[in-house]
């Protein structure tokens, strides 16, 4: 007999225990070998004052067990409360969300029938360092950060995840015909890692048309992997389509633990009525079997679900007259499943899972692109400026030029004004000096930079950052 694998189980709020009372009912009986530990998060632990909705006790459990199913649960209203999921998701390093995104036509109402797509969306970069500044009165930045091994990760999860799912295709979304540097490296790793599953189709699209017929065709993609804010975005639209937002259920892999949980909140309106939904925690609970290498419980769970769903046993989000046989509360639903336990869905496509599990995915090969060279070209310097004309600003910035550093252009928000600019162009108090070194191909100092930076602050003009700008082995590290 196998060992039992220790979880740790949070029931949370609203509706959040019923769910989970039905789902560890339907995995004991699926003959699920866990030791289950339970914490307690969410409201309660909020409003004693933990700003974290977390107590300490419980990353004693987690960092033990390193797999956590989670109910949703309730975020008091009013401020200061930190999320729970971006807390759990950064101190376990959960960098891959995985939300499997499936029709279950024709007993789920939905436009898209033959919709089964997965989004693996990166969760850790991006936009979503939450690194911002408002720089002038008029101009507010949040800086986009994208790492090789960030990009690495995730696109490898993508491709060894279709793998073991028995999956055709993985998907790229990005927008590097615009962020060509960081969407750019994003696109340029799925090229490098797709090379290397010659077992499976790989394509790429721009992020808009690629979102466009993603909600107008979803049955042309497989799986999809994509930047944290394009995958934050898609994967509830993709939920949203496939007309199973409250059955979609969704994991969070990481490189030192892993959580899984419905998608859905905690309803409150809904609790402690019996009349829940639980699907979403159980199809969460399918991939926790999966990635602690319980294949058969994941397949004799999920088989018996979607045979319950066909056989019309709807719980009343999902009841529809005509096409339902049964309106059932929770914890009918649970017994529902558990007496089809054995048995497969006959007019759905059952599922099979593979021995090896969703287990941790290697990361070997993360944090190649080495350079060699290194050298410092030049400095962009920006400043807050509201004193005229860009030709004046040229002039003033052109004269400031000297011991081996040269203005070269001036941009604002992105745009070349100087030299050249042209006089439609609308002017904002942000503006950006570039100075390369003047001697062309040479590289400069720090202190050819400071050195600048001291005769820029004592002609009165107000510096608000700078960016280093290198060459990497011979290639501009930085856009032209
Ligand atoms: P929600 O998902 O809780 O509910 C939206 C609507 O969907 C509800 O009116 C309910 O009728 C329906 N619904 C949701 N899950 C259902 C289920 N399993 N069965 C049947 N019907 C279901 O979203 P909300 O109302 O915006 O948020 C409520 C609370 O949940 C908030 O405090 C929010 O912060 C929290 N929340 C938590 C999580 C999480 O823990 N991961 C995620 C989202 C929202």
């Amino acid at each position: 007999m196998a060992q039992n694998v220790p979880i740790t189980v949070a029931h949370g709020d609203g509706i959040g225990p019923e769910i989970m009372e039905a789902t560890l009912h339907i995995l004991k009986e699926a003959g699920a070998r866990l030791e289950i530990e339970t914490i307690e998060i969410g409201e309660q632990v909020y409003l004693r004052g933990d700003t974290a909705g977390i107590p300490a006790s419980a990353w004693d459990s987690l960092r033990r067990t390193k797999v956590f199913l989670k109910a949703p649960i309730t975020t008091p209203q009013g401020g200061g409360f930190k999320s729970l999921n971006v807390t759990v998701r950064k101190t376990l390093g959960l960098y891959a969300n995985v939300r499997p995104c499936v029709s279950y036509h024709p007993f789920v109402d939905t436009k898209h029938p033959k919709m089964d797509v997965v989004i693996v969306r990166e969760n850790e970069e991006d936009l979503y360092a939450g690194i911002e500044h408002r720089q002038t009165a008029q101009v507010y930045q949040c800086l986009k950060l994208i790492s090789r091994p960030g990009c690495e990760k995730i696109v490898r999860y993508a491709f060894e995840y279709a793998r073991r799912n028995n999956r055709k295709k993985v998907t790229c979304f990005t927008k590097d015909n615009i962020m060509k540097m960081t969407d750019g490296l994003f696109h340029k790793v799925f090229d490098e890692i797709a090379a290397e599953y010659a077992d499976l189709e790989n394509e790429h699209w721009i992020v808009d048309i690629g979102a466009a017929k993603l909600a107008d065709t979803p049955e042309a993609f497989d799986v999809v992997v994509m930047p944290n804010l394009y995958g934050d975005i898609l994967s509830d639209v993709a939920a949203q389509i496939a007309g199973s937002v409250g059955l979609a259920g969704s994991a969070n892999i990481g490189t030192s633990g892993a959580m899984f949980e419905a998608i859905h909140g905690s309803a409150p309106r809904r609790a402690g009525q019996n009349l829940a939904n639980p699907s979403g925690l159980l199809l969460g609970a399918v991939m926790m079997l999966v990635h602690i290498n319980q294949p058969d419980v994941a397949e004799r769970v999920h088989n018996a679900w979607l045979r319950a769903v066909e056989d019309g046993v709807h719980t009343y989000d999902i009841y529809a007259e005509g096409v339902s046989k049964q309106k059932v509360g929770t914890r009918e639903f649970a017994a529902a499943v558990v007496e089809r336990l054995g048995q497969s869905p006959q007019t759905l496509k059952a599922v099979k899972y593979n021995e090896g599990g969703g287990s941790e995915t290697s990361t070997a090969g993360a944090g190649t692109g080495k350079v060699e060279k290194k050298e410092l070209v030049g400095v962009d310097v920006f400043l807050n400026w509201e004193g005229g004309t860009a030709e004046a600003l040229g002039e003033t910035c052109d004269k400031l030029s000297g011991e081996g550093l040269k203005l070269s252009l001036i941009g604002n928000r992105g745009i070349t004004v100087w030299p050249q600019g042209l006089p439609e162009t609308f002017l904002s108090d942000h503006w950006r000096c570039r100075y390369l070194a003047s001697q062309e191909g040479a590289s400069i100092s720090h202190s050819q930079i400071t050195a600048l930076l001291q005769r820029v602050a004592d002609h009165g003009l107000d510096f608000i950052k700078t960016e280093n700008l290198y060459n990497f082995d011979g290639k501009p590290g930085y856009s032209q």
